[in-house]
């Protein structure tokens, strides 16, 4: 029978386990050991969480659900700003929490049901014992480092770099922004999370890092600094963002995305969540939502098993699927934002259709349900006056490209003639450097599975080399083949 708990890490996954812990069992002794000591600000600014996160805390906990509410920031919509004009993305449903906010309810909830939160307190795997550790220590976590034989620990830098800024004011809505300056670009992800505050997340590519000389800025840096010539520089070129104003810091300077996945969860008495154990890129806002949603599953799971290890077993076998799920959205997610220097220049209509649909779990027919006028404008690089069915519209518009002549998008193997082929079923679109090279049209072939992999690489072939390609697509996927191409991500499918 478990009696003791110690939990290493109090952020959002820790805490919230500690309390959901205690309230299944309040004879439970809970230890939460958090290194920061309550002097130092926690890292970050808002993070966004959805409606469905909102209804799953509901579900497990309304009281907190209710006081995570009561300090978020709602009713804002989600823009997409190009240069001439901007379009809407999603409407009024957005909710967005400062992270010391989202930990103070969260803490204070623990401690109310009896959990010993102790502030300042470094733990490792050395100094806690209890018949469960739960290794809740975030993305850089020291117990994972520790036990990555068992775990079988796989990471991958992100291509870009990312600063996690605030602004000290309410953005009217939140939105997507790209500053040019010469080769530079400076994408801005910003919304709002209380009436006078705002996320700013910026990112760069290498070409705008090397131009810029943030290398520089970066190196001159000292551990635990935040890069104040890099905030001086974005505060310059992101002046009409900002309103002229500063960026808030706090410890803030360039990081790479860490792309993390274990082969397993948990190892003897210890269980990872939350950041320690998966992430998923902050572009699909889901971090902070895994690591509520893991706790919940692992705090049901010690409530309901015989023992840790068939408890770590259960909650393992309930969280991956949706875990794996998000990570392959996010993935996909990731890749759009790392390739956005060649859409920069696109209409804001074909930057928010293209946007909407990266992730591939929402079709063009969806987005057009809430903005078709948006979506028939993006559609007229195709062809004049999208009307009608616009999946159908799509796929009926002819394509003729040098020498090869199409009467419609969609096609047999047959009907294509003679052109290259390539095989591809792999995420990691970035590491085909073995094809792009001729100027032909080109069909990306692959199994019926990982289809949309195949997507990603046409999308990224056509946007750095301009050429002509077709992607082979299961029948069922026709909507997909539609958005697929509508959006700019291939230009003909072969349906088998
Ligand atoms: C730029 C950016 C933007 C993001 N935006 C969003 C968003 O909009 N929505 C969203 O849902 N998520 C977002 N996230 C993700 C989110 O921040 C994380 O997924 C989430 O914080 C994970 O929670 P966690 O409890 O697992 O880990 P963390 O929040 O990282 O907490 C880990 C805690 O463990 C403590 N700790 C570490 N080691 C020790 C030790 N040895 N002893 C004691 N304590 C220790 C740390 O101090 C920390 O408090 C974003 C992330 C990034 C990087």
């Amino acid at each position: 029978m478990t009696r003791r708990v110690n939990v290493i890490g109090g952020g959002p996954g820790g805490l919230y386990v500690a309390r959901l812990l205690k309230l299944h069992d309040p004879g439970l002794e809970v230890v939460v050991h958090e290194r920061m000591d309550g002097s130092q600000a926690t890292f970050g600014f808002g993070v966004g969480l959805t409606e469905a996160t909102m209804r799953n805390l509901e579900q497990a906990d309304p009281e907190t659900a209710e006081r995570v509410r009561e300090v978020s920031y709602v009713g804002h919509e989600l823009r997409f700003a190009a240069p001439d004009r901007s379009v809407c993305l999603h409407g009024a449903r957005n909710l967005a929490v400062g992270r010391a906010e989202l930990l103070r309810v969260l803490g204070e909830a623990a401690t109310e049901v009896g959990v010993d939160y102790r502030a300042g307190s470094r733990a490792d795997l050395g100094t806690v014992t209890g018949d469960v550790v739960i290794a809740a220590d975030g993305v850089g976590s020291a117990t994972r480092t520790k036990l990555s034989a068992e775990l079988g620990v796989r990471t991958s830098l992100g291509r870009t770099r990312y600063m996690w800024c605030g602004a000290p004011f309410a953005v009217s809505s939140a939105f997507f922004a790209a500053a040019q300056r010469e080769r530079e670009l400076f994408v801005t992800h910003a919304y709002p999370y209380a009436e006078d505050r705002s996320t700013f997340l910026i990112e760069v590519d290498d070409e705008t890092w090397e131009s810029a000389g943030l290398g520089g800025f970066d190196a001159a840096t000292g551990p635990g600094e935040t890069d104040e010539q890099s905030v001086q520089l974005l505060e310059k070129v992101l002046a009409d963002q900002l309103r002229g104003g500063e960026l808030l810091t706090n410890r803030t300077r360039w990081s790479r995305f860490v792309n993390l996945g274990l082969d397993r969860w948990h190892s003897g008495n210890v269980v990872l969540l939350g950041d320690a154990a998966h992430t998923a890129h902050y572009t699909l806002g889901s971090g902070t939502k895994l690591a509520l949603e893991d706790a919940i599953a692992l705090a049901g799971a010690l409530a309901g098993e015989s023992s840790p290890s068939a408890a770590f077993a259960a909650y393992e076998q309930a969280r991956r699927p949706a875990v794996e799920r998000f990570k392959q959205l996010a993935g996909r997610s990731q890749r759009w934002w790392d390739s956005y220097r060649w859409r920069a220049d696109w209409p804001a209509e074909r930057l928010g259709l293209s946007y909407m649909t990266r992730s591939g779990n929402l079709t063009m027919a969806d987005y057009a349900r809430s903005e078709p006028t948006v979506v028939r404008t993006a559609l007229e690089w195709l062809g004049t006056a999208p009307s009608g069915d616009l999946d159908e519209w799509v796929l009926a518009q002819p394509l003729q490209h040098n020498d090869l002549q199409l009467r419609s998008r969609i096609t047999t193997r047959a009907g294509l003639g003679p052109v290259e082929e390539f095989a591809w079923s792999d995420p990691d679109v970035w590491g085909a450097t073995e094809v792009g090279a001729g100027a032909g049209p080109l069909l990306l072939t692959g199994s019926a599975d990982e289809f949309w992999a195949r997507v990603d690489l046409a999308e990224r072939l056509r946007l750095q080399t301009r050429r002509c390609v077709g992607v082979e697509l299961p029948q069922s996927a026709r909507a997909f083949a539609a958005t697929s191409i509508g959006a700019g991500r291939a230009d003909f499918a072969v349906l088998n």
